[in-house]
């Protein structure tokens, strides 16, 4: 019933993405704009995150936009999420130059659809076809677009995430805010602060070269928000990755948050006081669910991907199903009352309210979950669909979802094998509560693969 995953060529899960100047060129950038601008009459926002690279890719992309007939409001630099609402309701579509949380030399291209949501497989591909034939179509003299600024806007995403919580939900928390010199330095620290917390920040000024730490908010970088999260006696601290779609955390002690706890911890919250089913990729862990049937709550998978878990969230809504939560095991994590895709600034928020009124603390709400053991690994192999096709005839007589590659469900475990959309390998994930379960079975899986 849910989204199909489609291939393309130029453009994956999220975007085209790239090394500036070498794949990713105003060239390119500027054939997409006037791709773009072919299939989408109207006014269109564009907006970009702090890698040096992105002021002359975003003019290319305004150039394309402009010469194929659409006027185009630039909002400088934001996060995609505020791109997103900005877009929704307002504009024809959207384009955001980011590369995420790839590294500084790396930009790309996300496409926001009218409705705030990343544009979906079959009009990526009907965009490429353009892109690839040179189906553009130019504006003549007296119809061309014009540009108009839109930095203001942005602050109409701050006020509605605030809006979104009950006035001085955080008064008397301090939180610590590392936006990694990325999209949201002029968002999250706002955001918290009026939210009535004491906000404290690092690597809060916009930077492309990234001194602090990479656009990844991965543990090894985050090793001074802890420090400062401890020294300062905050509740949590929040970090981003380049263009704040995703929100991780570290606890009061300065512990790192798995992100599948943060998305149980999530859902914990919103499904006991909302109604409505969780969506989350294949390859999230079980955790998610457990929380979530604890509160009367059904799981439904997806593709692995946030576009395929928005999509399936708009469609179950639209379908008479209400839906409480979405989200990705990696911090990013949506939250439909507000917009269909993810929010790093509503993620921080989220856990203001979380923890407001809350006698626990953050490492005493994530002490009291149930501990799951999870081994990933991915194997290098010639004919990944091959390998899926093995395993769904050695599993047949087993209760498989085919929603991916191969999830395999036991009462006690799980295994998940998908091919890689880009490589010729195969990801493995396999968990269970107890370690040696999940060890036998990742074995098991194994010795299948390499057989
Ligand atoms: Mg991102």
């Amino acid at each position: 019933m849910g989204p199909q995953k489609m291939k393309k060529e130029l453009f994956g899960t999220n975007g085209v993405r790239g090394v500036a100047g070498k794949e990713m060129t105003p060239k390119l950038v500027l054939s997409i704009g006037m791709a773009l601008g072919s299939m989408r009459k109207g006014t269109i926002a564009v907006g970009m995150d702090t890698r040096t690279s992105g002021p002359a890719l975003a003019s290319a992309m305004k150039a394309g936009l402009m010469a194929a007939g659409c006027n185009v409001v630039d909002c400088g630099i934001l996060p995609t999420p505020a791109l997103q609402y900005i877009v929704r309701g307002r504009f024809a579509a959207g384009a955001m130059i980011t590369a995420s949380h790839n590294p500084p030399e790396y930009n790309g291209v996300k496409v926001i659809e009218a409705d705030g949501t990343e544009m979906g497989d079959e009009e990526t591909i009907a965009l490429e076809q353009r892109i690839f034939t040179s189906d553009f179509s130019f504006a003549g003299w007296s119809d061309a677009g014009r540009e108009d600024p839109g930095g203001s806007l942005v602050s109409g995403y701050v006020d509605a995430v605030v809006g979104a919580f009950p006035k001085g939900i955080g008064k008397g928390m301090t939180v610590v805010v590392d936006p990694g010199c990325g999209a949201a330095v002029n968002t999250t620290p706002r955001i918290l602060s009026r939210l009535g917390c004491r906000v404290f920040t690092l690597n809060a000024q916009a930077d492309g070269t990234f001194p602090g730490r990479l656009p990844e908010p991965s543990i090894e970088g985050l090793g001074p928000l802890a420090e400062m999260v401890r020294s300062t006696g905050a509740a949590f601290g929040i970090a981003h990755d380049g263009d704040a779609d995703r929100a991780v955390f570290v606890d009061e002690n300065g512990q790192y948050i798995e992100e599948n706890v943060e998305l149980a911890l999530i859902a914990d919250s919103i499904c006991s006081r909302e109604r409505g089913v969780v969506v989350t990729p294949v390859s999230s862990s079980r955790l998610v669910e457990e929380i979530a049937r604890r509160h009367g709550s059904d799981t439904v998978y997806t593709p692995v991907g946030s576009i395929y878990v928005a999509r399936t969230m708009i469609g179950l809504v639209e379908n008479g199903t209400p839906v409480a939560l979405g989200g990705e095991g990696n911090g990013g994590v949506i939250y439909p009352k507000f917009q269909f895709c993810r929010d790093g600034g509503m993620t921080a928020a989220m856990m203001v309210s979380l923890l407001s009124g809350q006698p626990r603390t953050l490492s005493g709400l994530v002490e009291n979950l149930p501990a799951f053991h999870m081994i990933k690994d991915k194997i290098r192999i010639g004919d990944p669909s091959r390998i899926i096709t093995t395993l769904v005839e050695r599993y047949a007589s087993e209760s498989c979802d085919l929603t991916d590659g191969i999830r395999i469900n036991r009462p006690d475990s799980w295994a998940l094998v998908r091919p890689s959309g880009t490589e010729p390998l195969v990801r493995v994930m396999v968990e269970s509560r107890d370690p040696d379960t999940a060890r036998d079975l990742y074995q098991e899986i194994m010795a299948y693969i390499s057989g």
